[in-house]
């Protein structure tokens, strides 16, 4: 049983009281009294979002209530998605583990068939016997066949479109049934912000997880005529603000209903941004393992508990969350391992950076990176980054003769390779990687090793045809 720092399971409120004195103590802020009940928790999650696309992260986009959410809670500067591309960020998310365990490595397609493996537990499934009331609102993307949709995983109720607006069929699905297909674009960012008020108005008597994973701004993209041409910066734009109007309608209902300062809100992105929007200074897009195709927008407020206007510089990420609300709402963890560890000590502002033994970026069953501390690690790459799937065999996942090292903190862009006045460093998370890699399925294993083979068909450092003389 986890240590529970608000709710009734698992802590007494003595330990309760002591918990939020020493967090209180901590992060430098005044609690107001305990809530008498685990917390809501209303996860908001856009898809194909940049790190450099809204206000409090530089962007021009005008974002003022995710801004008014960082000035009132809490910003990450490095925050990670397990992977670059759609589905395996959200079963990282709702299950804490890398992707590649969940059965979910991959952008899942119709007519694909597969989906998040029957043996994991999601986020909603862990919350239920906790007495929460769940619902999932928006695009589901982890298996769109019956036995894998949102309801058959934890949630009593889902509305949205099962996977990616770009691929077609395009239901519009509550529950099980199809409301309407092809759903209309323009209409979805209302509908579904009107789905959650409904369902923050009819749970606000138990404890409630509102898992809310917007269609947008994946391509293509639409907006409602009250947002449509507004943006100075086009139809992304546009996408984005809207986007922001949902998210301050799901705080004001929160505030209306009395319910703000039992609530923890979290908003983040499944990856970098796509043929538009930003990943700010960062290189990479989405479909990369440089940090503009893994790192987002993260920010969370939870008044009371999480102070107001913090920055946090600490690296953490999606596999975190489940964690950590399992622990606030005095949940048991799955009972398959956990990659991710419990951030509150993060969000709380009592620490500002957390240990782990290295964080591992993965695009399919590859894994290219990893970041310890400060420095980040390219093991491989793909001889192409393209997003899409290339023809069988054209697309190969390819050792780096000389791994390259980054210190991330002073070169966020990843432009200067660090590894050569580095070995200790390069030598140190290598072995860390290897360590984890070990204790993953089969298929990272054989990724691993054959990529590893593929050492010596790369052609040798200094085997490149000599220029041409001048003439
Ligand atoms: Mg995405």
């Amino acid at each position: 049983m986890n240590t529970h720092p608000f709710g009734t399971a698992g802590a007494s409120p003595m330990a309760r009281r002591r918990f939020l004195q020493l967090s209180a103590a901590a992060a430098g802020v005044t609690f107001a009294a305990a809530p008498l009940r685990p917390p809501n928790i209303v996860m908001i999650y856009a898809d194909d979002l940049g790190y450099g696309d809204l206000g409090c992260y530089g962007s021009k986009i005008r974002t003022p209530n995710l801004d008014r959410m960082a000035a009132e809670g809490i910003r990450f500067t490095q925050f990670y998605s397990a992977n670059p591309v759609c589905s395996p960020s959200r079963a990282a998310l709702l299950t804490g583990r890398y992707p590649t365990r969940t059965g979910v490595p991959h952008v899942i397609m119709p007519p694909d068939k597969t989906g998040l493996a029957d043996t994991e537990t999601t986020l909603a499934a862990l919350l239920k016997p906790q007495g929460y009331k769940t619902m999932c609102i928006g695009k589901w993307h982890l298996g769109h066949q019956p036995q894998y949709l949102p309801t058959m995983r934890g949630f009593d109720e889902y509305y949205g479109i099962p996977y990616s607006n770009d691929m077609t069929p395009r239901p519009l699905m509550h529950n099980t049934e199809t409301l309407e297909e092809p759903a209309v674009l323009e209409t979805l960012t209302p509908r579904y912000t009107q789905q959650a008020l409904q369902f923050i108005e009819r749970s606000k008597n138990s404890p409630f997880f509102l898992y809310m994973p917007h269609t947008f701004p994946h391509i293509p993209l639409a907006a409602s005529q009250r947002f449509r041409g507004k943006s100075p910066l086009g139809l992304y734009g546009d996408v984005v603000e809207e986007l922001d109007w949902s998210v301050g309608e799901v705080l004001t209902k929160l505030k209306k209903e009395g319910l703000d300062n039992n609530t923890l809100v979290m908003f983040s992105s499944d990856n970098g941004p796509w043929y538009q929007g930003s990943p700010g200074q960062l290189r990479g897009r989405k479909g990369s393992t440089y940090e503009g195709g893994v790192r987002e927008p993260f920010l969370a407020r939870f008044p009371g508990h999480i102070p107001r206007g913090a920055v946090c510089r600490g690296i953490a990420g999606t596999i975190d969350v489940l964690p950590t609300v399992a622990r606030l709402a005095g949940a048991a963890l799955p009972k398959l391992p956990v990659d991710g560890v419990d951030i509150w000590p993060l969000l709380s502002a009592a620490r500002p950076n957390l240990e782990r033994e290295a964080l591992l970026y993965f695009d399919g069953w590859n894994v290219q990176c990893a970041r310890w501390g400060k420095w980040k690690l390219h093991v491989a790459r793909y001889n192409s980054f393209a997003y899409s799937p290339a023809p069988a065999g054209g697309r190969i996942n390819l050792p780096l003769q000389n791994p390259e090292l980054y210190d991330i903190e002073q070169d966020p862009t990843e432009a200067y390779d660090a590894a050569a006045e580095n070995p200790a460093v390069v030598a140190e998370i290598t072995a860390r990687v290897e360590r984890l890699v070990a204790g993953f399925p089969e298929e990272v294993k054989q990724a691993w090793t054959q990529t590893r083979a593929r050492q010596t068909a790369v052609r040798p450092a200094g085997a490149l045809p000599a220029p041409a003389p001048r003439k």
